[in-house]
């Protein structure tokens, strides 16, 4: 459901490409906030709110995070949703000027370029995240662009964007990144912008959600979990991917318990935290 109302929501992106910087902005803003608002409130509502006993046996740290945490993280990430908004009104003025690959028509390119444009921003968007991500982490860097979202050593949903403002422009830089790079409709982009919130806040929703088997299996190899997340907040080192545990295979980043961990918090019994 929050999938199909964040798809409508981002269809009227396409009508953005037409306004003005300024108007842009502040439709942008409305526009991010609501989708936020929606992806977040629901994850909340439903693992630390109604289902929070049930699922408990899956939150990965067992302590929940105090309520200060929670306001921290949503102040920071409605500074984050405006920078975001600032750099997207200004790489809308640039596809206004024909600076960039952004095309009008859904059906110019055919309808699989328009999904594979969706899975090779993905790609470049992880790539992007992973090394930037590893960059902040350097002494120099760390305190001035990345220690704000480090603050959530046990992160909720609303983790997702809290970023300092320096991190949420390299965060940010995504969508001319991508758009420069890859012909593709605003709609597509949307999707991406869908699929990147999803992963994000559930990866920063402190619970682990998926299946034990799957570590075991390829997919194991290929998907990062929010455990794997959660454990790069904990640790502050280590585990630095997106979506994906290529990079951090390639180049031995993982977490040497990272597998144990994942395996520890879904082998743990329902029951007990039931009783
Ligand atoms: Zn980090
Ligand atoms: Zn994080």
């Amino acid at each position: 459901m929050a999938a199909l109302a964040s798809f409508l929501i981002m269809m009227e992106i396409s009508r953005f490409v037409d306004m003005s910087v300024s108007v842009s902005i502040v439709a942008l803003s409305v526009v991010n906030g609501l989708r936020y608002v929606l992806f977040c409130g629901l994850v909340w509502l439903a693992a630390y709110v109604f289902f929070r006993r049930r699922w408990l046996h899956r939150k990965i740290l067992q302590v929940f995070p105090p309520a200060s945490d929670v306001r921290r993280e949503i102040k920071h990430s409605a500074v984050s949703l405006l920078i975001f908004s600032v750099i997207a009104a200004l790489t809308l003025e640039a596809a206004r000027r024909g600076w960039t690959q952004l095309y009008k028509q859904p059906d110019e390119r055919g309808m699989v370029w328009f999904w594979a444009s969706i899975v090779c921003t993905i790609l470049i968007h992880d790539t992007w995240f992973y090394w930037t991500h590893r960059l902040m982490h350097h002494p120099r860097l760390f305190r001035l662009t990345h220690l704000t979202h480090h603050r959530s050593v046990n992160p909720t949903p609303w983790a997702a964007f809290a970023f300092s403002p320096l991190e949420a422009v390299v965060q940010g830089c995504i969508f001319p990144l991508a758009v420069m790079l890859v012909p593709m409709h605003p709609y597509a982009f949307g999707l991406f912008m869908s699929w990147q919130l999803a992963f994000n806040v559930m990866g920063h929703s402190g619970f682990e959600v998926f299946p034990r088997w799957m570590m075991k299996s390829w997919l194991g190899q290929v998907l990062s979990t929010p455990t794997h997340h959660v454990m790069h907040h904990e640790k502050m080192r280590g585990n630095y991917g997106l979506y994906f545990n290529m990079w951090d295979r390639l180049m031995k980043t993982n977490h040497q318990d990272y597998e144990a961990r994942f395996t520890e918090v879904v082998s743990r019994s329902q029951q007990k935290n039931m009783n």
